[in-house]
């Protein structure tokens, strides 16, 4: 029965939800074993993928044409179409030709930037857990046919229409289909035919997700054959919005474009009481327009994010908005998870006790079954106590979702929650074997472990009773416990003090504990929310779990950077304080805070709140909700929150943050919420985005800089020019050549700088600070007026000597491109000497700065462009003084900087 001749209007039509789950199974063909690898080809070619219809990203073409809609290109067109009017060809020709060219520049830059916004996107991917071919899977959503069993977990996206199969305590959120917020319990039972979806407890539907709990079932629909699919028949590829970065720069250009039309057309006026032709100014008018209004500026940020996000990817970090990515710059805080994070969660049992006292080592590390359970004199463990180990051991194994077999010589494979591998390891340890342990315990009912529960709780078959084992935090076990293991079972009642004392000595070594318990039940237990008995406590297990090797180097490095590290976890306090003196972050018991202190029931004000977290540094045993109130009272006191979440319920203090970063191993309703995504879980990878934000944002700084000093030098030569009553020093046409043309070719490689040393020794950027700081005021002010001088200068000067009109203002526009050739360097730092920035940094730039000279110098020699520009070739004699002349503007920049370093005013800000 493994091949189905379903077909997909029959799988829509059937009411799969009326049918018995082993009638829905046969139907469709799904055996117990899973589907087979040819069955799973066969049905994908008749049901296809089981994914929506991507909205298609844009062509080529389409970019091209967007870069025609913005009004710096209309009223260029205007000029262009006027030019004809007039029946000056060579001028229209020059106008269409400069637009062409900064419309490929755009183009080039901006598909570049789709692409690698793309494959960010592929990195997003869904993942299932699917039976086929009697062996669990993992694959990735899109390669889920009709009759695959997928087994979901708290957290999980569900990934198709499924019917349900069994249930453990599962609750879904059902909210993008049904409106409705609250989470809804489920299970496999038949309901009648004709409720509607939202109704049909024993199915899951893709696009919602799992709240709580576990679930196994088969799928029924894919792709478009969901009834997502029906709703939505395409998925808006979860597009970027433009960043808020790129928004106020598109903002600040159209404010700039104001004050220069009014600043063009003042001048406009000027001229025209001289005497110049109205098309001549009008043009003049266009010209230092263009030259003033930074257009390239957000083209330029928006390669400078997009190199920033495909460098973050390399570090292990995925942007999934791009806004994170000049946040990150702002980062003051990261709260920021324990296990898994700072540390590699990898965890291994080194120590049992069992609850009268005797404790036992454990040899061997890693998910392998390999090692030994020694007593204190070194020996393998023997006798009654053994016989104890044993028992605790059955119990955490049955209590237990994880995997670890012996697949060939010394080679293990493990899957599953780390825990609960490490506890299957001790049991191999100990001479056991899980396989046969759980063959014998058929399980009745289950509590599934939930971070925020910290427990977990089996009911199992055992001859003719029904047993249960329990295994979680000890301090949540501990009260369902009245006995512990002595002799016999039963008999020895619990001595709280004296497991206390054994907790204490082994929380404060840094070891992670849980308690293992069983106990019995009288009578039948209900499948849904089953109670527990009273337990016996069987004993405790202390594991180890590494610090990340590159983590205390890290939050080290973090603190220069002016970034406080603080720990949030669901553990014990005295381990996750073990943890935090280890790395620094904390030293003494008063910095650790409980969930408790913090107050839950008889919750404090807020400011009362607020005054309790900023004592902590490591908080301990708290809930998701106290995480989000943790968040809250942060920000709430001024920080700039970066926070870590991996579960169903950290969402809320996900979206809280400033910075919301998610764990590559975390649940899909995490990184839904977050902003970034850390794909090796590293806290390490968090300081290199951190890293990476401050270079991008240093980037966007150096772009402006250069075009917004560049357009100011222009104006203000004019401006001046005007005043002393000299001609004007160019022409229109030359000013549309070398705002963009010669430096359109160059000012976008400086989106491409490679990192400054030194970023992480400064401390972060105040959020409200904007680019237009001080630093930027004085900088972009001095060297645009230095040009603007020397270029007033020479004009002077060249006219005053000989030079017709046509030869001196052939020489300043030369003068003009080297000057921008000269500037770019001075850009690449606004702290350190041009001189320090090694070129390997930024070939592009180099290149950049080559083409665009190069280009000019081609314009001297080719006659038609000659024409047009009105310019001629030069003598190597003249090239080299302005070659020296434009030099000074890196001598006053340079003297800037020495200054400014040695006399430093106000904050350094980055
Ligand atoms: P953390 O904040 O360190 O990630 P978790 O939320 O994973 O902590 O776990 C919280 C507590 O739940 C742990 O301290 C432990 O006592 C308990 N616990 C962890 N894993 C399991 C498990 N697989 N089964 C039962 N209890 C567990
Ligand atoms: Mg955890």
């Amino acid at each position: 029965m493994t091949t189905s001749t379903l077909s997909p209007d029959e799988s829509r039509t059937t009411a799969w939800h009326a049918l018995t789950a082993d009638e829905a199974a046969r139907q469709l063909a799904s055996p117990p074993e899973g589907l087979t690898d040819a069955e799973v080809a066969r049905r994908r070619e008749v049901f296809g993928a089981n994914a929506l219809p991507q909205r298609r990203p844009p062509t080529v073409f389409e970019v091209f044409l967007r870069q025609f809609t913005s009004p710096l290109i209309y009223v260029l067109l205007a000029a262009g179409i006027i030019s004809l009017l007039f029946a000056d060809f060579t001028d229209a020709v020059f106008i269409f030709i400069v637009i062409l060219i900064n419309a490929v520049i755009g183009t080039f830059q901006e598909v570049r930037a789709e692409r690698s916004a793309t494959a960010l996107q592929q990195m997003l991917r869904i993942y299932a857990q699917v039976r086929r071919d009697g062996r669990d899977a993992t694959v990735p959503a899109e390669d889920l046919v009709p009759g695959d069993r997928v087994s979901l977990e708290s957290g999980d996206r569900i990934p198709a229409d499924i019917r349900i199969l069994r249930t453990r305590a599962l609750t879904v959120d059902e909210s993008l289909l049904t409106g409705e917020s609250h989470a809804v319990g489920k299970k496999p039972d038949p309901v009648d035919a004709s409720l509607p979806p939202g109704d049909r407890l024993n199915m899951l539907y893709a696009g919602s997700t799992v709240m709580s709990g576990r679930s196994t079932g088969i799928v029924v629909g894919t792709g478009r054959h969901t009834e997502l699919g029906q709703i939505a028949e395409t998925v808006a590829a979860s597009e970027m919005g433009k960043p808020p970065l790129v928004l106020r720069m598109e903002d600040f250009s159209r404010k700039i474009s104001i004050a220069v039309l009014a600043a063009a057309g003042l001048l406009a006026i000027i001229v025209l009481g001289q005497g110049m032709p109205p098309v001549e100014v009008f043009f003049l008018a266009v010209a230092l327009a263009v030259s003033a209004i930074p257009e390239g500026l957000p083209i330029a940020l928006t390669v400078a994010l997009s190199v920033a996000t495909s460098r973050m990817a390399g570090r292990n970090v995925i942007v999934r908005f791009l806004a994170a990515v000049e946040s990150l710059g702002s980062c003051t805080l990261i709260a920021s998870d324990k296990t898994g994070t700072l540390t590699v969660n990898q965890q291994t049992a080194r120590v049992v006790a069992l609850p009268t006292g005797e404790e036992f080592s454990v040899t061997g590390a890693g998910y392998t079954g390999e090692g030994e359970v020694l007593d204190e004199s070194g020996a393998p463990v023997a006798g009654p106590d053994r016989h104890r180990l044993e028992r605790l051991a059955r119990a955490a194994t049955i209590c237990n979702e994880a995997g670890l077999e012996l697949v060939g010589e010394g080679d293990w494979a493990h899957r599953g929650d780390a825990i609960d591998v490490a506890f299957l390891a001790l049991t191999y340890k100990l001479g056991l074997d899980p396989g046969a342990i759980r063959a014998d315990a058929p399980i009745v009912a289950e509590i599934p472990f939930e971070s925020e529960q910290r427990y977990a709780a089996v009911w199992y078959r055992e001859e003719d009773a029904v047993r249960v084992a329990v295994k979680g935090a000890v301090e949540t076990v501990l009260p369902f416990c009245r006995t512990m293991a002595g002799e016999r079972e039963g008999e020895t009642p619990l001595d709280l003090d004296r497991v206390q004392e054994e907790l204490d000595g082994l929380t404060s070594r840094g070891y992670r504990v849980l308690a293992v318990a069983h106990g019995h039940v009288e009578g039948p237990v209900p499948a849904e929310s089953p109670e527990i008995p009273p337990l016996e406590v069987l004993g405790l297990v202390g594991f180890i779990d590494p610090i990340r090797p590159d983590v205390p180097d890290a939050v080290r490095r973090c603190r220069r950077a002016g970034v406080d590290v603080v720990m949030v976890t669901g553990d014990h306090p005295a381990t996750a304080l073990a943890i935090a003196r280890e790395l620094e972050i904390a030293d003494s018991p008063d910095e650790v805070i409980t969930g408790a202190e913090l107050g839950d029931s008889e919750i404090p004000t807020f400011s009362e709140f607020i005054d309790r977290v900023k004592r902590g540094r490591v908080f301990a045993r708290v809930t998701p909700l106290q995480k989000l109130r943790i968040v809250e009272a942060y920000r709430e006191s001024g920080a700039f929150v970066a926070v870590t979440g991996d579960g169903v319920n950290d969402a809320p203090a996900l979206r809280s943050a400033n910075i919301g970063v998610a764990m590559g191993s975390g649940t899909d309703v995490a990184k839904d919420t977050a902003s970034l995504i850390v794909t090796d879980d590293d806290f390490a990878s968090i300081v290199a985005g951190i890293e990476e934000g401050r270079y991008a944002y240093d980037n966007v700084r150096k772009v402006v800089y250069l075009l917004i000093s560049t357009g100011f030098a222009e104006v203000l030569l004019f401006m001046l020019a005007l005043i002393v009553g000299l001609p004007l020093p160019l022409l229109a046409v030359q000013l549309l050549w070398l705002n963009l043309v010669t430096n359109g070719i160059q000012d976008v490689t400086l989106a491409l700088e490679g990192g400054e040393p030194g970023v992480m020794d400064r401390s972060p950027r105040r959020p409200e600070e904007g680019i237009f700081n001080r630093l930027m005021i004085e900088e972009t002010l001095l060297s645009g007026t230095v040009i603007a001088l020397v270029a007033l200068g020479a004009w002077y000067w060249l006219l005053s000597n000989g030079w017709d009109e046509f030869a001196a203002r052939n020489l300043v526009v030369l003068l003009m491109v080297l000057f921008e050739n000269f500037h770019v360097f001075n850009c690449r730092s606004e702290y350190q000497s041009a001189f320090r920035v090694p070129i390997s940094r930024n070939y592009f730039l180099v290149a950049g700065v080559v083409a665009a000279q190069g280009v000019h110098i081609l314009a001297l020699y080719t006659p038609i462009l000659r024409d047009i520009l009105q310019v001629q070739p030069v003598s190597l004699v003249e090239w080299l003084s302005l070659l020296a002349l434009a030099s000074l503007v890196v001598v006053v920049m340079e003297v800037f900087k020495a200054v400014r370093k040695h006399h430093p005013q106000g904050h350094q800000t980055g």
